[in-house]
């Protein structure tokens, strides 16, 4: 059965989105398949605490906020290096 909001089946409808592809994955690594919704995933997503996964910095249902701190590269603690904060003090 076709669900809209299925990430999966967004990327099947939308092959080339980067995004979708990323939501896809992130959903996929939450327990969620074509033909399952995972309970709360998109919370799971949101509050996942694995920073050294390479989409880490791009997963989706994060909130605005921390998406806008990455694009005016204003300092996130969720996301700061501790280069990042040697090279503040210099
Ligand atoms: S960012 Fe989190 S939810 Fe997304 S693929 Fe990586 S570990 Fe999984």
């Amino acid at each position: 059965m076709k669900n809209k909001f299925n990430p999966h089946q967004q990327l099947i409808n939308n092959p080339t989105s980067r995004s979708l592809a990323i939501k896809a994955m992130c959903a996929e690594c939450v327990g969620c398949s074509i033909n399952h919704l995972e309970k709360g995933f998109r919370e799971d997503i949101s509050s996942c605490l694995s920073q050294h996964c390479p989409l880490y910095n791009f997963r989706p249902y994060r909130p605005k906020n921390a998406l806008n701190s990455l694009k005016k590269g204003v300092d996130d603690p969720q996301t700061m290096r501790p280069q990042d904060e040697c090279e503040k003090k210099a």
